[in-house]
């Protein structure tokens, strides 16, 4: 059988991913004599840490103490991070490049906005992803009133606290689908007095699930590429599944197992996460080119 195999036009690194690793690997390249910290996974992918790895950089979960031997650089990744790692930073002596998405900036700044003006703050978003940690952290500088939700079952435990407060402000984690957010505003809107909703799904996000989304309605089977540790590429493997078949795999090694179902498809669309590089979509679509 003649296979279509389509690319979405928008798979692969997002602006802000594409400026993280850039300016990362930039940085080593112009500071030799110094070492470069990333605190936590620059993104969510094995191969790019593997590289970064490889050109001396470091990721680490906790900044080591300075010592004299040479000067050091803290990269803060793009997921931003809280007030206490930038002061850690600091006071160990690192020189702060900080590559927090500007999105996510901008939802750092929505957060502080409601908890300055009096709001009860939902971030509407995964409680233990490094993004949202960051961003709770950051609101929480301005004031204590701040949950963290996930989805409306999660939501509802806090009725009551919802219910006393007048003021109800919403945010969300920039990689989150807009069908949740929708449920969380369908359920708050007649229990919450007055209700502020800031929209903070980054434009990177909505056109890549939109884009993808589209393809997946010509498409007998749907590849996401990208780890699954990464919450946008999960989203889109999430979404689509409602629209066609779906399968989420990390790399091309991974297509054999789904051997039967490349065969049996005619048209098959191709998207990937944020942070998943081009090497790897690439070799996704030759093998689908040349074995099956
Ligand atoms: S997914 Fe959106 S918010 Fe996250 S790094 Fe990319 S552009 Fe920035």
């Amino acid at each position: 059988m003649k296979k279509i195999i389509k690319l979405a036009k928008h798979a692969g690194f997002c602006y802000g991913v594409k400026r993280a690793v850039e300016t990362t690997k930039k940085l080593k390249s112009e500071n030799s004599d110094k070492e470069i910290f990333v605190l936590g996974e620059l993104i969510h992918n094995s191969h790019v840490i593997n590289e970064l790895s490889q050109l001396g950089i470091h990721t680490v979960d906790e900044l080591p103490c300075q010592n004299t031997c040479c000067a050091k650089i803290c990269v803060i990744r793009s997921h931003g991070a809280a007030p206490e790692v930038f002061d850690d930073a600091r006071n160990k002596g690192y020189e702060i490049v900080d590559l927090t998405c500007l999105d996510v900036k901008k939802v750092q700044q929505k957060a502080i906005q409601l908890v300055q003006e009096g709001f009860l703050l939902i971030i509407v978003g995964k409680p233990e992803h490094p993004e949202v940690c960051a961003i709770k952290a950051n609101a929480q500088t301005h004031g204590e009133n701040v949950i963290v939700a996930p989805d409306v079952e999660t939501l509802k435990t806090y009725e009551k606290q919802i219910r006393e407060h007048k003021r109800v402000g919403v945010v969300v984690q920039t990689t989150q689908r807009i069908e949740n957010l929708k449920n969380v505003v369908d359920y708050l809107l007649p229990v919450a007095k007055e209700l502020k909703i800031f929209n903070t799904i980054c434009a990177s996000t909505s056109l890549r699930q939109t884009e993808a989304k589209n393809l997946a309605k010509e498409s007998d089977l749907m590849i996401v590429v990208g780890s699954r540790k990464s919450a946008n590429t999960t989203h889109l493997a999430e979404i689509l599944a409602d629209i066609t078949k779906t399968v989420h795999i990390e790399t091309d090694d991974e297509l054999d197992n789904y051997k039967d179902l490349i065969i049996n498809a005619e048209n098959i669309g191709v998207t990937a996460g944020a942070s998943t590089p081009d090497s790897i979509i690439h070799n996704v679509i030759e093998k689908l080119n040349t074995k099956y």
